[in-house]
């Protein structure tokens, strides 16, 4: 599966704001405070004025980034969601936050999206008691997503059993902390998202091309 495999804080110092991209590391040790300039040669060179393209263009590649998804990938999921009936950028919110590997993150199982997916990956979960090793896998209400038995015996899922009843979990999904499974309880809307993000400007992004 393809993935960016390089440093991840550029692609913050990129967009210019913190997408928390390495778990906890985010709030103890962040470049973005220390170092806020664009990244490459003229990154602390004079910022031009944005046109409206630009603008949904950046608001596109924050949000392509905040869920690690990849260009071809992301342009999937908007194609889903503009075909389904309702509006496009709600869908969309939808398809990204029911993502598996996203899942996986909020329900606490992981640190950051990018853990997730390798924990995915590596085929340590299943959903509705299937081993599900994709992480763009979208999951639907009810769906429930459990660590397998035989990850359990894992060190790393012992002592995340351990600290998972402390994690923050949103509401529309529940957890199950002893038994490790969590259940989506409905699809998330905008206000359920961790970092907003104007989802209308992805669509006029897409629309205009
Ligand atoms: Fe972004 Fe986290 Fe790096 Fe800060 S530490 S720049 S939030 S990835």
């Amino acid at each position: 599966m393809a993935r960016y495999t390089g440093p991840v804080c550029k692609l913050c110092r990129r967009e210019g704001v913190k997408l928390f991209l390495k778990g906890d590391k985010c709030i103890t040790k962040c470049t973005l405070e220390r170092r806020s300039s664009r990244p490459g040669q003229h990154g602390s060179g004079r910022v031009r004025k944005e046109s409206g393209y630009a603008k949904q263009l950046r608001e596109k590649q924050r949000v392509r980034r905040t869920y690690g998804v990849l260009e071809k990938q992301f342009k999937r999921h908007f194609n889903f969601a503009a075909r389904t009936p309702g509006k496009t950028g709600e869908t969309l919110v939808g398809v990204l936050e029911m993502r598996l590997d996203n899942l996986v993150y909020r329900l606490g199982f992981a640190d950051s999206r990018a853990q997730a997916r390798q924990l995915v990956n590596h085929g340590h979960f299943a959903v509705n008691g299937r081993k599900t090793d994709i992480p763009s896998f979208v999951a639907r209400p009810n769906d429930v997503i459990s660590v397998r038995e035989r990850s359990k015996g894992m060190e790393y899922f012992k002592t995340r059993a351990l600290i998972l009843p402390q994690k923050d979990i949103p509401a529309w999904l529940r957890l199950d902390a002893d038994a490790m499974t969590g259940r989506v309880l409905t699809i998330p809307s905008r206000a359920d998202l961790e970092l907003p993000f104007d989802e209308q400007m992805v669509v006029e992004f897409y629309q205009k091309r």
